[in-house]
């Protein structure tokens, strides 16, 4: 892993997410290495020769971009991270997460974050002084053997449930982000009963396939799953109707049980709530 520390002209992105008005990837990179990494476009953008997964750039002068005194973020939500996991094991060391969440407080956004890492429960007292805030764990499977395959250097399933646990207690709001969907491996619904006693609502993602995606699943299902191989090319490859009716179920199950959520599928559609 190349690290490099860098300075950044600007921190606070405006956001084309459905759901967030603004972004904020405090790095450049990410260490997790999911094999389905939807932010490995971003390589293009870096400069970097290196395979994306293989360097991070830590954006050192990221807490000083926040301005102390502004009302244009007030009641406006703002996302950490898009590109990135805002808690990746090298915020252990900087910071710079941390940082930032503490500038952002006077300025009152909604605040969000996504992670995969149990270290933001470090956060806590922080989080705490938002009066709009959530937290999502993303949570693809409760399988911590299939969960190394696919997010090696992720936190172990346990300990992001402990998080959501812990947050949940702390009073923080919590969701839980069920993505990407992953055909015939990913039980969303056994990760609903496991979890709905701390998760406020949910999220959902399924597995999209574009560009260089493709090779990286198709790599892993010839070593890990290769009797799936012919069912995954059926769902990406031929026309069927195979998301709709995980879409559907979702929204079913969710509706019967009372479950907040929202699903985004096929990256155009959204339904729920
Ligand atoms: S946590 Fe997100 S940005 Fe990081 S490797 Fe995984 S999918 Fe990519």
């Amino acid at each position: 892993m190349i690290i490099k520390k860098v300075k950044a002209s600007s921190i606070i992105t405006k956001s084309n997410l459905p759901d967030a008005d603004y972004v904020i990837n405090p790095y450049t990179g990410c260490m997790h290495s999911c094999i389905y990494c939807y932010a490995r476009f971003m390589k293009r953008f870096t400069g970097h020769k290196e395979r994306w997964g293989e360097f991070v750039d830590v954006k050192i002068n990221a807490p000083d971009l926040i301005p102390a005194k502004s009302t244009k973020y007030m009641g406006k939500t703002v996302f950490l991270s898009s590109v990135t996991d805002p808690y990746i094991a090298l915020e252990k060391k900087y910071k710079l997460t941390r940082q930032i969440l503490k500038k952002l407080i006077p300025l009152e956004p909604n605040l969000s974050i996504q992670t995969k890492s149990d270290l933001v429960l470090r956060d806590i007292d922080i989080l705490k002084q938002f009066s709009n805030c959530e937290v999502g764990l993303t949570i693809t499977t409760l399988d911590d053997n299939l969960r190394q395959q696919i997010e090696p250097k992720a936190s172990p399933i346990q300990n992001r449930i402990r998080a959501l646990k812990r947050l949940n207690k702390a009073g923080i709001k919590t969701y839980v982000f069920i993505g990407p969907i992953l055909p015939y491996l990913t039980d969303w619904k056994k990760i609903i009963l496991k979890t709905k006693l701390y998760s406020d609502h949910y999220m959902f993602e399924n597995l999209n396939v574009r560009g260089s995606i493709w090779n990286s699943i198709k790599k892993w299902l010839k070593k890990q799953h290769l009797e799936l191989i012919e069912k995954y090319k059926k769902i990406y490859f031929s026309k069927n109707n195979y998301w709709d009716k995980v879409e559907n179920k979702i929204t079913q199950f969710c509706r019967n049980q009372n479950i907040g959520h929202r699903t985004y599928f096929h990256h155009s559609k959204k339904i729920g709530l």
